[in-house]
């Protein structure tokens, strides 16, 4: 699958970048549990234009986006 310019590049932004225009939020924020004690945010969203997933992690160890390939 093919992903749109803005898509390629918030695959690059960091943990401050926004998401661009066409990323839509598919559910609300929602606590990630896991291992670690500390709560952080994990939030999905969907390109309107290229159909992209990304998911933004507060996890400092994580990747700030992270872009799921189809
Ligand atoms: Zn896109």
């Amino acid at each position: 699958m093919k992903i749109c310019d803005l898509c390629e590049e918030q695959s690059k932004k960091t943990r401050n970048g926004k998401p661009h225009e066409y990323l839509s939020k598919v559910d609300e924020a929602r606590i990630f549990k896991g291992d670690n004690p500390r709560g952080f945010e994990e939030q999905d969203f969907q390109c309107l234009t290229c159909q992209a997933k990304f998911t933004r992690s507060t996890d400092k160890n994580d990747l700030a986006w992270t872009l799921w390939q189809g």
